[in-house]
């Protein structure tokens, strides 16, 4: 045993680091256009299949806001693609586009399946409520007016929030 260096064990097997980008890199890793989430497909490159995620975030996480304005924006992708709102493709875009024709509006919306639904994971309220002045100083943005953030946020506690995620996990 005395001759085993750790040489020669980096050299016998595969080190844990080279496992996981192994296993982790032939995953999707294609980002929601609106809030970064990142695809859930454990397929690489999974088309014709679209890019989804089992939950979106507030689009402002991602830095979206009312153009000319420092108002964040503080819904969620789901809840937008379901609004008669519109938003600007890109941020040096001159005119808008209804969400709900986001695929429309670009490469990188077109195979993005994002349904247009309620849902708004718990852990999502809570990250943007415990890392409000983070984002703002990050962004050189506030969640104020339109991007206001909802008052009943604030109540969610790190323990439901948690649990929102366990509960998306089962
Ligand atoms: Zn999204
Ligand atoms: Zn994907």
């Amino acid at each position: 045993m005395k001759t085993l260096s750790l040489y020669k064990i980096k050299k016998s097997r595969h080190m844990p680091d080279e496992i996981l980008i192994d296993q982790l890199c032939k995953c999707c890793w294609v980002k929601c256009p609106f809030c970064s989430a990142v695809c859930t497909n454990t397929i690489e490159d999974h088309s014709p299949d679209d890019h989804s995620v089992p939950f979106h975030r507030p689009s402002g996480i991602n830095g979206w806001h009312s153009k000319g304005t420092v108002e964040m924006s503080i819904n969620f992708c789901t809840t937008n693609v379901a609004s008669n709102g519109s938003f600007y493709p890109h941020y040096d875009s001159e005119t808008t586009f209804p969400y709900k024709q986001y695929r429309l509006a670009g490469p990188e919306y077109a195979n993005w399946r994002i349904t247009p639904d309620d849902s708004k994971l718990a852990y999502w309220k809570w990250f943007v409520c415990r890392f409000q002045k983070q984002l703002e100083d990050y962004y050189k943005k506030e969640f104020q007016g339109r991007g206001a953030i909802p008052s009943e946020w604030h109540s969610i506690t790190k323990d439901q929030a948690i649990q929102s995620l366990d509960e998306m996990c089962e």
